[in-house]
């Protein structure tokens, strides 16, 4: 991933196409008062605002263009097929992949690591066979291969990782053996906000003959993603945490492989015949794409890419790491807090936890301040119990968030804490 690391002031980034009060208006839920005051939404790791030009495209879908999309001969049935399958080609050239036919539409990120787990899993994974995770995964990336590994009586690995959030890549080399079928990695920790290195991890599995999926679910929206330069044989994101709907998400996987992995479900559109006696399947992508799929959903989610690629992907990740830098400097100023995740190469995710604040009374005073921040586990409790807690709290952050919401966190952290102690 292509994110810039440094202390950068956000008045030298002239990158952006859009000034800062230009692209917040583009969101027309960032003007929301909560409890009478200025919404600060830095729970954008959860999910991500829409801009009008998604909502926009949605709604003139449904006045336009509305039919089923690959099944009629009719006029507005064509014109929503091209538009869906234009959406596929935005998603190739946005993840630079090699084939519009590697793209496959799903309703998320869940949904991706679901399809491969039983698809793949189905034709490569057998007993004894073994499955290697991160121990900073997200539950979507830990429960399918859980789920596998009880099908066929298979053995879930989990590389480790230190104190400040980085994979100890020397216990992964060591774990590859010949019984080793797949490697699934987050691109982007959602917790801790640490970006792996899954070049490394790649070439070291393909050194082995191993494919790897990388969760993009927390990566894409913060930086230029290259499925080619990665390497990687899947790669799987949200629409919904990238500006875009949600109940639609991304399957990338390498046309070969795809090819030899059976349908995870039956259905239309998924098939070329079928009689009772025997069925046979279409080709790449619609095999994997049963029943009629989330077609405004692709095609709003294209809609956000473009917004995206229109503003400047370099330019959006540089400002994210200026209100990263300054969130981090900040918050660490706050006698007592403890940031969990603090590697060199992060997303504008921060996690941390005031001493011994429960993290839920401190969401909650924050949300009275207008401050939406998340609570919890974050849907990653194995991390949460490495570091031997029970929670955190969670700011993620947004090229659209400003200075000003960075020092609303702060001070209202600032002031929680005079009111908790
Ligand atoms: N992986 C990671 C790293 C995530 O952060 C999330 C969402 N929090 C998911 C997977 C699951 O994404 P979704 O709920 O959109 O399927």
């Amino acid at each position: 991933m292509c994110l810039v690391r440094h202390t950068m002031q956000l008045n030298d980034i002239m990158k952006l196409s859009k000034s800062i009060e230009e692209i917040r208006s583009d969101f027309p839920i960032l003007s929301t008062k909560a409890y009478g005051k200025p919404l600060v939404y830095l729970d954008n790791g959860a999910t991500t605002q829409k801009p009008e030009q998604v909502i926009r495209v949605i709604n003139e879908l449904y006045r336009t263009t509305n039919a089923n999309v690959h099944r009629g001969v009719h006029y507005l049935s064509d014109r929503v097929s091209e538009r869906y399958e234009a959406a596929r080609e935005t998603v190739r050239a946005f993840i630079n992949a090699q084939k519009k036919e590697e793209i496959i539409f799903t309703a998320g990120t869940t949904a991706s690591i679901n399809a491969v787990a039983f698809s793949f899993g189905e034709r490569f994974v057998g007993k004894d066979d073994e499955i290697i995770i991160s121990g900073m995964e997200h539950h979507a990336n830990i429960v399918p291969w859980q789920m596998l590994c009880q099908r066929k009586s298979a053995r879930l690995k989990v590389i480790p990782f230190s104190d400040d959030g980085i994979l100890d890549l020397e216990s992964f080399r060591g774990m590859l053996t010949g019984r080793t079928r797949i490697v699934a990695v987050a691109h982007a920790s959602n917790v801790l906000g640490t970006v792996n290195p899954v070049r490394e991890i790649v070439r070291e599995a393909h050194s082995h003959g191993i494919p790897v999926l990388v969760d993009g679910a927390q990566a894409i929206q913060h930086g230029i993603v290259d499925v080619t330069d990665i390497g990687c044989d899947f790669y799987v994101f949200s629409g919904h945490k990238v500006y875009g709907p949600n109940g639609i998400g991304v399957l990338y996987g390498k046309e070969e492989l795809l090819n030899e992995m059976p349908p995870y479900q039956g259905g239309g559109d998924m098939v070329a015949s079928v009689t009772f006696e025997k069925t046979t399947y279409n080709d790449l992508p619609f095999r994997f794409e049963a029943g009629t799929t989330n077609f405004t959903g692709a095609i709003g989610m294209a809609a956000a890419l473009d917004y995206l690629s229109a503003l400047g992907r370099q330019a959006v990740a540089e400002r994210e790491q200026a209100l990263l830098a300054r969130a981090t400097a900040g918050l660490s100023s706050v006698g007592g807090l403890r940031i969990y995740g603090t590697a060199p190469d992060k997303v504008s995710v921060i996690s941390f936890l005031i001493g011994g604040l429960h993290p839920y009374d401190t969401g909650m005073i924050l949300d009275k301040m207008g401050i939406a921040v998340r609570t919890g586990t974050h849907c990653a409790q194995p991390l949460m119990e490495r570091y031997g807690i029970t929670g955190n709290i969670r700011a993620s952050i947004a090229f659209y968030n400003t200075d000003e919401e960075i020092d609303a966190l702060v001070s209202g952290v600032r002031k929680t804490v005079e009111m908790l102690a």
